[in-house]
């Protein structure tokens, strides 16, 4: 499984999304638009699909 992570809009940091999805998911699933608690500025923020990408989770590349 791989953490869906986002780039923070604030801080440009990545923030980890809560969501984790294995490939093939993430490819194929339909992801509306989600709202998250933003563990970097403490805001919330709205992202899509298009703004995620997929982050092992301790698999190493
Ligand atoms: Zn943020």
């Amino acid at each position: 499984m791989a953490r869906v992570m986002i780039d923070c809009p604030e801080t440009g940091e990545p923030v980890y999304t809560g969501m984790t999805f294995d490939w093939p998911s993430f490819e194929n699933i339909k992801i509306g638009q989600r709202l998250i608690r933003c563990s970097s500025c403490g805001d919330e923020h709205i992202w899509k699909r298009p703004d995620a990408r997929l982050e092992e989770d301790g698999g190493g590349a």
